[in-house]
């Protein structure tokens, strides 16, 4: 069976790869679990591209191995695509999804327009050679209020279109095949397959 590297520390994000990529009867490895003190890299791009493909040509030219790692967020057209690139620590301090998403909440208060989108930019990056990246993204709006168990960040108050339940509400197995991910996943796959 091939092997595919990933990026990623996030349990999540590794099993949905991991159903995906296990289709093409490839296996994922974590590059965390593969290699010792391997570094964070710092996410000082200006766009979720930008730090996508940071994260996987930095680990690709350190270890000489082909890699695939991603970026994503929130982004809320009324106040200005906030909270972006800083969705995870949006409310400041350490990474705190329920203060992060009450802070969406106050920024809303009192706008009519509550349309938004998740955001995923997945790139694959091999030593010497050009970057493929795919994009992703889930159309919704943001709730008056948290709703739901589910999921993880701002589920709990993002409605996808066509539906009338937050993320959280909808569970896995319906947010897995509408995702920002999955799409940014399935473009990187159309793309990557003729090369792995
Ligand atoms: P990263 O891609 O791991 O840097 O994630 C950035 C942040 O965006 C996460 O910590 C969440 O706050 C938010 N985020 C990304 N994807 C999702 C999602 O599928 N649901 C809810 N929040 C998400």
């Amino acid at each position: 069976m091939k092997r595919i590297y990933v990026a990623t520390t996030n349990k999540g994000k590794l099993k949905e790869l991991e159903t995906i990529f296990g289709e093409l009867d490839m296996k994922v490895i974590s590059v965390f679990d593969e290699f010792e003190d391997v570094a964070d890299v710092e996410e000082t791009g200006a766009n979720f591209e930008e730090n996508a493909r940071l994260k996987a040509e930095t680990i690709a030219n350190i270890y000489k191995i082909p890699v695939v790692a991603d970026d994503s967020g929130l982004s809320v057209y009324a106040i200005g695509g906030e909270p972006g690139v800083y969705s995870a620590r949006y409310a400041g301090g350490e990474k705190n999804d329920q203060r992060n998403l009450e802070k969406v909440l106050d920024k809303m208060k009192g706008l009519d327009d509550r349309k938004a989108a998740f955001v995923c930019s997945m790139a694959f990056a091999r030593p010497h050679q050009p970057t493929v990246i795919a994009e992703g993204r889930c159309e919704g709006e943001i709730s008056e209020q948290p709703q739901g168990e589910g999921g993880f960040g701002y589920d709990p108050i993002f409605i996808p279109e066509d539906y009338d339940q937050t993320l959280s509400q909808l569970g896995t197995e319906v947010k897995n095949s509408i995702s920002h991910r999955r799409k940014a996943l399935d473009g990187l796959i159309e793309k990557i397959r003729p090369l792995i």
